[in-house]
């Protein structure tokens, strides 16, 4: 497709799973792309990441499904059981039926592969990565964006601020305003799967739900490594940074007495990082002249519904999309017009996830597990009406 835009130079702050993502659909399609990232090297955590239907079509449109395929695990089952007897409130089958269902696959990927693979994409296609180098401000101008760095200046046509949760961009865009701490914290890590003894671990997307906390495990490559994430409610989260490492013996105490599978990966388990879980309001704008946001910049989610990044994928395909038809103001218009219901709706269904992975009200939450459990066999429709909303949404057949 030709570009509709003379705005072909394009700064892309944040060289996270969104900024590379975009970097790739832009650079594919003709734009100059340079992305500053302010870390010395390339990475990601050493953590896994769900990919469902909805993003493994935007990987495929932009020519990486096939190599991120390699490194993948395909789960049988999304599941969620009871943190103490294993009693299975859903179990909806994946693999083919998914496939079936929605066109495309739901895969298990640890986050330094899927990011490996987009980076070597990225340089396939000409985008170039500047590291250590952190944005600091941008001023629009009439004819291009300047772009301060901490080690120098640049003018572009456009800026993406794909720089997370965190991110500079939104604050110079909107102002000051620290995320909200959601009373939730989060420990991740990964076990290689044949040093866990004593249980089976089965090869589902498995929330254990326990009052007042759960717990996720899952495969990844191929099945060599058991990833879990540890969900607890906190009051309070008093450390400056919003990552560190974590005790393995706490978290061992915090889950004591539940399900023999649960506590085989964490007897296995040698480091862990502990996260605050935050989240914003929904900002009132996305695009300021010629700078617009991208991922969790823009809608940073609880892990509940495991979309953040399916979302900024999403992003990235509307971006490149849009600015590759129209002129870049009305493309900041239309992409914010499309992805902001959509990354709303998935940001409250985020957390509306926390009240039934948590047994919030006691017996009352039990039945809604129990109720959701029948609803799942013999009402399979109710489920499929949540997620054919979440997984069935073709971002690449959308009018734009
Ligand atoms: C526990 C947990 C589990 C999750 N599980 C899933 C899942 O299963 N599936 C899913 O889809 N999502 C999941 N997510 C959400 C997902 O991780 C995020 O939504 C996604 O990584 C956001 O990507 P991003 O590129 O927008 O931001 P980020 O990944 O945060 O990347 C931002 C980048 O910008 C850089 N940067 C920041 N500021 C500057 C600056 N001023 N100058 C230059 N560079 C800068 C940072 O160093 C970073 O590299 C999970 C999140 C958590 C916390």
């Amino acid at each position: 497709m030709a570009l509709q835009n003379q705005a072909s130079r394009v700064i892309v702050v944040g060289a996270g799973i969104g900024g590379l993502t975009v970097a790739l659909g832009l650079a594919k399609n003709g734009f100059q792309v340079r992305i500053f990232e302010q870390a010395s090297s390339l990475s990601e955590v050493g953590a896994g990441l769900q990919l469902s239907p909805n993003a493994v079509k935007v990987l495929r449109q932009f020519g990486i499904a096939g190599a991120v395929s390699n490194h993948i695990f395909s789960p049988k089952y999304a599941c969620i059981r009871d943190y103490q007897s294993g009693r299975y409130y859903l179990k909806s089958p994946l693999g083919k039926s998914v496939e079936q269902r929605y066109g495309a696959p739901y895969w298990h990927i640890h986050r330094a592969d899927l990011h490996k693979e987009l980076v070597q994409a990225c340089y396939t296609a000409g985008v170039e990565i500047e590291l250590d180098h952190r944005v600091l401000g941008y001023r629009n101008e009439k004819k291009h964006v300047t772009v301060l760095l901490d080690k120098k200046t640049e003018h572009v046509d456009l800026v993406i601020g794909a720089d997370g949760i965190h991110s500079k961009v939104r604050e110079l865009m909107l102002g000051v305003q620290a995320p909200i701490f959601t009373g939730q914290v989060a420990w991740r890590g990964t076990v290689p799967a044949a040093a866990i003894k004593g249980a089976e671990i089965q090869p589902n997307a498995t929330v254990w739900a326990g009052p007042n906390k759960h717990l996720v495990t899952y495969y990844l490559r191929g099945g060599e490594l058991v990833n879990f994430i540890a969900v607890e409610e906190r009051s309070k989260w008093q450390q400056e940074s919003w990552r560190q490492e974590g005790d393995v013996n706490e978290l061992r105490r915090k889950f004591i007495g539940w399900h023999p599978e649960v506590s085989a990966v964490l007897e296995a388990c040698d480091t862990t990082f502990l996260w605050a879980l935050n989240g914003r309001p929904s900002l009132s704008k996305w695009h300021d002249e010629r700078v617009v946001l991208l991922g969790d910049a823009c809608h940073p989610m609880l892990p509940f519904m495991a979309q953040g990044a399916a979302m900024a994928i999403e992003d990235a395909y509307v971006l490149t999309q849009a600015l590759l038809k129209y002129p870049y103001a009305q493309a900041f218009e239309k992409y914010e017009d499309l992805r902001k219901p959509r990354a709303t709706a998935i940001q409250k269904q985020s957390r509306d996830n926390t009240g039934l992975y948590h047994m919030h009200g006691g017996w009352q939450g039990r039945m809604k597990l129990q109720a959701l459990g029948l609803a799942s066999k013999y009402a399979s429709g109710i489920i499929h009406a949540k997620l054919d909303s979440i997984y069935g949404y073709d971002v690449t057949t959308l009018p734009i």
